[in-house]
């Protein structure tokens, strides 16, 4: 088990729950959109939200984001340490430097700076900005290496309110990399596939990167790197915890439907789970086609809906209690759901 480590109100690594991170993508100086987006990433399930800081004058906007989200804040910094200061005077509560563009000369000042204020700092090295010194290694070599020097260098001045991530966009060194750092650090990892591409991807390159280390125990935090609306980060990053079974919310199965079923199963499903997963309480959720396998998966769920000849029947606890008409199914059933949720 890794360390415990504080970011604002929350700990992670040392057992506790494996959070999501994500990261807005508009300009930290327009405070409305920032915010917007911040709040829309916190009602998805959104645990930490990170901002790129590129100008002094935009940190005058953290202390008021903060008075609209409870998550805790992190400065994403480049190349100018004085961001990262200006970042913790601001009220941030972690910040993510990179080794691979960060002043060594800044550093004693950085760290003095997190001391004060209480700041954890991530050291997130990426296959896209690898230290120029290092070139000469192979990329995973130069990756770990430029991150266990910069933790030497953070260590040695007092400061172990770290957390590590090494990442690439090739999803085997990204899981190859987070390996040798599970094996090589106590410190908690943040894990994810970064430049992952568009949604369908970009899902499925995080599903495999970050799913095999989270069945290994490995990563307390995740990002799920994807070209698109920042939400549907949180969404899959939901999901990958669901199917390694680490999630706090909803669980949903349903068939792929076959010539049994002459129901529009697709239509159920969909709308089912787009309810269903928006609800925060631990609830897994059946919508079967027929009676094939819709009791045996049903008696593995809460709630439970299996298709029959124009009626469908509903399960709870793997029991039918209720037959309805087809007409009327779907929104019975996700009345059920919301009775279930709110009891
Ligand atoms: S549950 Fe029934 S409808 Fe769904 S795939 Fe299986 S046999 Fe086909």
């Amino acid at each position: 088990m890794t360390k415990q480590v504080k970011i604002g109100n929350l700990y992670i690594g040392g057992g506790n729950k494996i959070a999501i991170q994500s990261m807005t993508n508009v300009p930290l100086g327009n405070f409305e959109k920032t915010k917007q987006q911040m709040i829309a990433l916190q009602q998805a399930g959104c645990d930490i939200v990170r901002f790129a800081v590129t100008d002094k004058e935009s940190c005058k906007n953290i202390g008021n984001l903060k008075q609209f989200v409870t998550m805790p804040l992190v400065a994403d910094i480049h190349f100018d340490a004085s961001l990262a200061i200006s970042a913790m005077e601001n009220g941030v509560d972690k910040i993510r430097i990179n080794p691979g563009n960060f002043p060594k000369d800044q550093l004693k000042k950085v760290i003095d700076s997190a001391k004060q204020h209480d700041v954890a700092i991530r050291i997130g090295v990426n296959g896209g900005s690898i230290e120029k010194s290092l070139n000469n290694l192979t990329h995973e070599e130069a990756l770990f290496l430029s991150l266990k020097n910069q933790v030497e260098e953070i260590e040695k001045l007092g400061f172990y309110n770290l957390v590590l991530s090494a990442k690439s966009s090739s999803v085997l060194k990204t899981v190859k990399l987070a390996r040798l750092l599970a094996k090589n650090f106590d410190y908690p990892l943040h894990i994810g596939v970064t430049e992952a591409g568009p949604l369908e991807q970009g899902a499925i390159f995080n599903a495999v990167g970050i799913g095999s280390l989270l069945v290994d125990g490995i990563g307390d935090t995740i990002r799920v790197s994807l070209t698109a609306d920042p939400v549907k980060e949180v969404e899959v990053a939901k999901t990958i915890l669901s199917a390694t079974e680490k999630g706090v919310g909803a669980t949903f199965v349903s068939c792929p439907k076959c010539g049994r079923c002459a129901q529009d199963l697709e239509f159920y499903a969909n709308s089912v789970y787009n309810f269903v997963k928006t609800l925060k309480k631990p609830i897994k959720v059946a919508v079967m086609g027929c009676e094939v396998n819709g009791p045996g998966e049903c008696a593995s769920a809460d709630l439970g809906m299996a298709c029959g000849k124009g009626k469908v029947a509903f399960f709870k606890k793997g029991q039918v209690y209720k037959i309805v008409d087809e007409t009327d199914a779907l929104q019975l059933f996700i009345q059920e759901i919301k009775d279930f949720d709110a009891d």
